[in-house]
């Protein structure tokens, strides 16, 4: 039992949620309520990141299924713990889509995470998708000084630091220091005259650029998996560019769900297929047809489970090799009263014999009563639990007692 569902709301999904599931809620979230894509949202990207950071650690998930928020915020059963601390939401972030270390980002421009939506079609025959990305790029014109060469002076203000330092006094004799980015620079170290200003950029140094990217879909990717591509990120003068980074969201199929490198799906048959065999068509997701055929003399039980090899999802990076076609087996048997009272025993001849003892030869009404079947879904035993109250309530008497009489 766990204590407080509020993590596990905030990611949409059951208490009982395996990793990959949180994964796959965590993912779909943060990109969609990401700052870069939902700036009034930070309140709910931070839940969102709060949440996952608990949950995906098994420690962590069990002090909160055990006591709740408030067991984490005391830093659990006080075995070091840590206390109630979250990560930033950016650093989770970029933990998981791969955007590497604190160390690593101050060195490096921004990554940019896209999400684009895949069917089971793309994922099984390989694709290539257009992407139109809006990215920062260094200016060419003035190639990110943003002005003519040699154009630019020192800031005065700040002597080319970026920075000033204020000094305060606090009481006599007691001095606060105080940095601030440059006012007069806005923390660049040098200005640039109007008239030497860049003409592209605006001395911004940077442009904003639409870029298309090619997005080439593999056979046998999966769903949440990231294809980057390396230095293709926002641009920053001094900085190394960073990169984006596609995650892919899988569209749910009609027919198909996909289970690691097998596909799986559901077939319906009818009693006489079950019972004198069957030849379907399955339209593959190359879109060829597989005639799914049963054995001479073959059965299919309901809930019978079965598969066809090869027939599966192709394997990443080995895409001749594929996984298997897992069909679920559900049989529909005819209707009530689908034959003639008196056709029934020629039907009785083929099927084979009872084994349960029949009727007795004397029968004893005292001691054989005859039960008859009903319905046992939960709406018609409320509807006869009423009408037991109606009887007990009216005259019970009267209406002859026990319904299934024995004689
Ligand atoms: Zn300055
Ligand atoms: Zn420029």
């Amino acid at each position: 039992m766990v204590k407080e569902m509020g993590f596990y709301d905030t990611l949409g999904v059951q208490a009982n949620a395996t990793l990959d599931e949180l994964k796959k809620a965590y993912r779909k979230l943060a990109l969609k309520y990401h700052p870069d894509k939902n700036p009034t949202e930070g309140e709910k990207f931070k839940q969102i990141s709060q949440a996952y950071e608990v949950l995906s650690d098994p420690q962590k998930r069990e002090i909160y299924d055990r006591g709740g928020e408030k067991a984490l915020k005391e830093g659990g059963t006080g075995g070091g713990g840590g206390g109630g601390g979250f990560a930033s939401p950016m650093d989770i972030f970029d933990f998981f889509f791969g955007g590497g270390s604190r160390m690593q980002r101050e060195r490096k421009g921004k990554n940019m995470v896209h999400q684009i939506t895949v069917s089971l079609e793309e994922l099984y025959n390989g694709a290539t998708r257009k992407l139109a990305v809006q990215k920062n790029c260094i200016c060419e014109r003035c190639e990110g000084r943003g002005s003519r060469k040699g154009a630019a002076q020192v800031c005065m203000s700040c002597h080319g630091t970026g920075m000033q330092v204020r000094v305060h006094q606090l009481l006599p004799g007691m001095v606060q220091q105080v940095s601030t980015v440059c006012s007069s620079c806005q923390g660049q170290g040098q200005r640039i005259s109007h008239k030497d200003r860049c003409k592209a950029c605006g001395g911004r140094k940077i442009l904003r650029q639409k870029k298309i990217l090619e997005v080439h879909i593999d056979k046998g990717m999966k769903d949440g998996q990231k294809i980057v591509f390396h230095g293709e990120g926002d641009q920053e003068p001094g900085l190394e560019p960073g990169d984006i980074i596609i995650v892919l969201d899988l569209r749910e199929h009609s027919l198909f769900t996909r289970r690691g490198s097998d596909l799986v799906m559901s077939m319906e048959l009818q009693l006489v297929e079950a019972l004198c065999g069957f030849k379907r068509p399955v339209q593959t997701l190359d879109n060829r047809t597989l005639f799914v055929t049963s054995h001479p003399g073959e059965l299919i039980k309901p809930e019978d489970t079965k598969c066809i090899l090869n027939e599966g999802m192709p394997i990443y990076r080995r895409p001749f090799e594929k996984g298997l076609l897992v069909i679920h087996f559900s049989v529909v048997f005819p209707p009530a009263n689908f034959l003639p009272k008196n056709r029934l025993k020629d039907l009785k001849r083929y099927l084979p014999e009872k084994t349960a003892a029949e009727e007795p030869e004397s029968m004893d009404e005292d001691l054989y009563i005859y039960a008859e079947l009903e319905d046992c879904d939960l709406e018609s035993r409320r509807r006869h639990r009423r009408q037991y109250y109606y009887m007990e309530e009216e005259d019970y008497a009267s209406t002859g007692g026990v319904q299934c009489q024995t004689s």
